[in-house]
């Protein structure tokens, strides 16, 4: 959504910590000079019946029209009548992957130093496909679906993402040794895919080796790409590789090229408003945000000063050791630029 050399964003602060990490990456880009406009969007009070959701209408519009946005942790309400929060906006917005890059922090020690891998995971169909029913009592069965359309598609992003990435290697992850049929289809619609991009390196992983392999030596991934269940556990895997779900940025990527960042983590409620809450997953999946929209040389530079930051180690928050405010660390990060 480019308005004259500004481009127009969504933002859902969120709940819980959700507006205070927000607000940091809206200082920051300031500090920046980022050229975003930000279409603030608060989740509604109640059910909006054109959603069928806590989300109203106009905040589907907004991500629509302007096909870029950045979301805080949300809440999920309990109750019978609604569609959950995330449901409605993978639905509604047609968001089909999410892109979950883990690079290691220098200066945060974890087990490993050199993770730097991506995960993509498709998320639409297969064992998440809520298609469960009783055959008779005692006996359960749940269906998984995998489709051409939806594994072609989530493959291409996977090399489209890999060759802009200047990444080398593309991995799909299976287990079509077992499930021949579903694996074996979501297999060759990679393959097909791989054909068209004869720079990129492209192998099969199964699932229980990759595993494997991921906890002992990370470095030798690059881009995974995977159907929903696996997508689920081994983002999280790798996430845990490299600090945790606070330092864990996202991306969804939906119909004609819509991106939907967002922080990995939820909204912390027992730490929201009191200036305690790490705003690096939300800082990092802005920096995807912009990448995403070309803006690389800002994606750079903001990228860059989180790193120093934390790297530093003198503005820390309570997650990552230190003693500083959301506000303190958000400072440092600007005063890095
Ligand atoms: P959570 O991620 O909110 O918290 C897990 C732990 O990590 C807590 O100790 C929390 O204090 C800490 N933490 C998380 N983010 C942090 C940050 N940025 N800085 C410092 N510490 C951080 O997970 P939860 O407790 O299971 O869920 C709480 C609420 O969040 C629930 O209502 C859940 O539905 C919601 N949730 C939303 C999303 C989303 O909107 N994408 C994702 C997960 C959970």
């Amino acid at each position: 959504a480019t308005h004259g050399s500004v481009v127009r964003a969504t933002l859902f602060p969120g709940d819980g910590i959700g507006p205070e990490i927000s607000a940091s990456v809206k200082q920051v880009f300031d500090a920046a000079g980022v050229p975003i406009e930000w279409e603030e969007h608060e989740v509604g009070k109640e059910v909006d019946p054109r959603t069928g959701s806590f989300i109203t209408f106009d905040s589907m519009e907004s991500v629509r029209r302007n096909g870029i946005g950045l979301k805080g942790p949300m809440t999920t309400p309990i109750g019978k009548g609604f569609r959950s929060l995330n449901l409605t906006l993978r639905k509604e917005l047609g968001l089909y992957a999410n892109v979950r890059p883990c690079m290691s922090i220098p200066g945060y020690k974890t087990r490993y130093d050199n993770v730097n891998l991506v995960t993509i995971r498709e998320n639409t169909e297969g064992e998440y496909s809520g298609l469960e029913h009783q055959v008779v009592k005692g006996v359960v069965e749940s269906i998984k679906i995998i489709t051409r359309h939806a594994s072609l598609r989530v493959a291409e992003y996977a090399f489209h993402y890999a060759k802009t990435n200047n990444r080398q290697r593309v991995s799909a992850i299976h287990k079509a040794n077992i499930m021949k049929k579903t694996d074996g289809l979501f297999l060759k619609c990679c393959r097909e895919v791989a054909e068209k991009y004869p720079d990129i390196v492209y192998e099969e992983v199964v699932i229980d080796n990759c595993c494997m392999m991921l906890v002992r030596n990370p470095s030798l991934f690059d881009v995974l790409v995977m159907p929903n269940l696996y997508g689920d556990i081994i983002s999280d895997l790798c996430a845990g590789l490299i600090g945790g779900l606070g330092l864990t940025p996202s991306c969804n990527i939906g119909d004609k090229g819509l991106c939907l960042a967002e922080a990995v983590h939820g909204t912390a409620p027992t730490i929201a408003g009191q200036n305690k809450a790490n705003p690096t997953a939300l800082l990092l999946s802005s920096v995807m945000m912009l990448r995403h929209l070309g803006m690389n040389e800002q994606a750079e530079r903001i990228h860059k000063s989180i790193l120093k930051t934390i790297q530093e180690a003198k503005y820390l928050t309570g997650d990552l050791g230190g003693h500083s405010t959301t506000s303190d660390y958000t400072k440092a990060v600007c005063d890095n630029l």
